[in-house]
């Protein structure tokens, strides 16, 4: 029995169990202050004395470098109070079983991997298109971590300046992947909640416009076999739909691959686990906590 933390902004989300056939316990708590919702975690989880690793998917930024100080720590994150909170410590302190830690982007597309829409492939890009954006990346088999993670959402685009005067939705940049695209960037820009924005409304084209920028960018760097789209904005099947013609639009036949070009459809994909990614994909990490323990 694993246990998965989906660790977000909002709420923290805990899964009991070994994949998305076998969940024995899901619970949600509201991100308040690190002491009360990890306190909540970890009280809920004593529940499960059979607990053999536990995963977490954080969000960030996060520190993953193994021997540093503030080694499992959230960092230097905007949301007040999170600053330099330790995450893994409290988990092994109570539990004294392997922590396996990642974003929780990572997690997903971990997730995604082992069961969903990405399963048999080497290298491959999960995107998430919600309050923020984030994406984590699987290359070779192993996840991508580098110099710090990837921050995909905070890629630059260029904006279209003919049809958009909207500020930008991120702190720091005015025309990053996040400032464009969020779903708080929809709403501000088109002054209604995105979900309540009908189908034909000229939000979603320039959201499939930007989005295609974002993905072209990642097709031109990281050769993904497949890139998978996920979080509440892609709900919306018709930003699929304008987005994958837009991507062979940008790329203008530059890359002559079948899965580009004919296959497009299988190529850029929503999440074949849907929005138990993140949860789903954290109880993947602490499975692989595990694994690593055993070699
Ligand atoms: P979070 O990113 O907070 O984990 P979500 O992925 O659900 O959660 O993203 C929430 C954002 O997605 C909000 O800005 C919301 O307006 C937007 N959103 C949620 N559902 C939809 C939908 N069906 N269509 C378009 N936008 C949506
Ligand atoms: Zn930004």
């Amino acid at each position: 029995m694993y246990a998965g933390i989906e660790a977000g902004g909002t709420k923290w989300v805990c899964a009991v169990g070994s994949g998305p056939d076998d969940i024995t316990a899901l619970e949600r708590f509201s991100t308040t202050t690190p002491a009360e919702t990890i306190g909540q975690v970890i009280a809920f989880l004593r529940q499960f004395p059979a607990l053999k690793a536990i995963g977490v998917g954080s969000f960030g930024p996060i520190d993953l470098h193994a021997g540093s100080p503030t080694y499992g720590y959230i960092t230097t994150t905007p949301k007040a109070g999170w600053q330099f909170t330790d995450v893994v410590g409290p988990l092994r302190a109570a539990f004294n079983v392997p922590v396996g830690f990642d974003t929780d982007v990572n997690a997903a597309a971990l997730g995604e991997w082992r069961w969903g829409a990405a399963q048999g492939l080497d290298t491959f890009v999960y995107l998430t298109i919600g309050t923020g954006i984030g994406g984590g990346a699987l290359v070779n088999g192993k996840l991508l971590h580098g110099l710090l993670h990837p921050e995909m959402g905070h890629m630059l685009l260029r904006r279209d300046a003919a049809r958009d005067a909207f500020a930008g939705a991120c702190p720091f940049h005015t025309d990053c992947l996040e400032a464009l695209a969020t779903g708080p960037a929809l709403e501000k820009r088109w002054g209604a909640r995105a979900e309540t924005l009908p189908v034909e409304h000229a939000a979603w084209d320039l959201e499939a416009h930007y989005l295609a920028q974002a993905v072209v960018n990642l097709i031109c760097i990281l050769s993904p076999e497949r890139i998978i789209l996920g979080g509440g904005v892609m709900h919306q099947p018709q930003v699929f739909a304008a987005l994958r013609p837009e991507v062979q639009k940008f790329l203008n036949g530059y890359l002559q691959m079948p899965q580009l070009a004919e296959r497009i459809d299988e190529y850029i994909v929503p999440p074949g686990l849907g929005d138990r990614a993140g949860v789903l994909g954290a109880v993947a990490l602490a499975q692989l906590a595990e694994e690593v323990r055993q070699d």
